[in-house]
């Protein structure tokens, strides 16, 4: 093996720019990680299905009260009083931003996609001030975020190290292209200069604090797993849990980079020990008003995939199992046997 190294055709400076091209790919491949806009044409159908918006409006939709603003590209929902779902029916994330009014302020918890004007929404539903809490930092829930002052995320350096780098023009392109999008966007945005600004937390919030509205309390419940800064709130008054990506009804993308399937199931099995405190669950995604009854079967979703169970598809490494209300991605090589 020595007689070998001693023929190599690099010398030392040859492995500094070796070494350095590594450390540059390893880069790469972590920047263009989870939950990152793909490039159109690597999205698999397992995915983002053709025509996905033919399943639109999803039943629930009928059974909320509507509430009309002057911003046609969202739909907004009003849940219970003071608590609104604000959703972006239009573009293949079906983001799902909430406004929660308590007695002296109030909170956006995510901000969508930035494709349209949440603030103005907003501001067309309480006069109180707002600041945005996010459940993550994936771009889909920060896009509005600059649109606010006070900005909270978990105190991960992940969640902030996202938050700071925003995403360029770009990145976000596929986001907007092709099957993406099956509606005009909005009038006055520009899809050449569109990008998410970087930004910087003013709040890092920990497991267990509460924010005060006045006269509602949220308390963030630490969830990693989706992402290693991943939080839900629990709103104990209302009995509302709002789970940014650690449930929504539709594929749960535990095949992405930067997930960790064993804090995943961890997580999950934390808000199942707590579902004697919350009766509705807020998504990030799809569906802003689900039964909690689901958590427990995620569960053992998770349970039977990692036993080797369950049924599924699967398509260039990754599996997409499927579940009553919701499915779950996951790669292959993920599967512990
Ligand atoms: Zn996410």
């Amino acid at each position: 093996m020595r007689g070998r190294c001693k023929q190599s055709p690099l010398n030392k400076k040859g492995y500094f720019y070796l070494l350095l091209m590594v450390v540059l790919c390893v880069m790469l491949v972590n920047c263009a990680g989870e939950d990152q806009p793909q490039a159109e044409g690597e999205k698999s159908e397992l995915i983002q299905p053709a025509k996905w918006w033919e399943k639109l409006p999803r039943p629930i939709y009928a059974t909320l009260e509507p509430v009309e603003t002057s911003q046609k590209w969202f739909e907004v929902y009003r849940l219970i009083d003071n608590t609104y779902a604000i959703y972006e029916p239009y573009q293949f994330e079906e983001a799902l931003s909430y406004l929660l009014v308590g007695s002296e302020r109030a909170i956006v918890i995510d901000t969508g996609t930035g494709i349209g004007d949440l603030k103005q929404v907003v501001s067309e539903l309480t006069d109180l001030p707002i600041s945005v809490v996010n459940t993550h930092t994936h771009w889909d829930h920060i896009g509005n975020d600059y649109q606010f002052e006070e900005i909270a995320c978990y105190n991960n350096a992940d969640c902030i190290r996202r938050l700071q780098a925003g995403v360029g023009n770009a990145a976000l392109q596929s986001s907007i292209t092709g099957e993406s999008l099956w509606k005009p966007l909005p009038e006055g945005f520009d899809p050449t200069t569109w990008s998410i600004p970087p930004m910087e937390p003013t709040h890092l919030l920990e497991d267990g604090a509460l924010i005060n509205l006045g006269d509602r309390t949220l308390e963030v419940i630490y969830t990693p797993g989706h992402s290693p800064g991943s939080i839900c709130l629990l709103d104990r008054k209302n009995r509302i849990l709002f789970t940014g990506d650690t449930f929504f009804p539709g594929p749960l993308y535990a095949h992405t980079e930067g997930v960790n399937i064993d804090h995943y199931m961890a997580s999950i099995e934390r808000l199942k020990s707590r579902l004697h405190e919350y009766d509705y669950l807020c998504a990030g995604h799809n569906d802003p008003w689900v039964k909690s009854s689901v958590i427990p079967r995620v569960a053992d979703a998770f349970e039977e995939i990692m036993a080797g169970k369950g049924q599924y598809q699967e398509g260039d490494g990754i599996r997409r199992y499927y579940f009553e209300g919701f499915d779950i991605l996951i790669r292959a090589d993920m599967i512990k046997r």
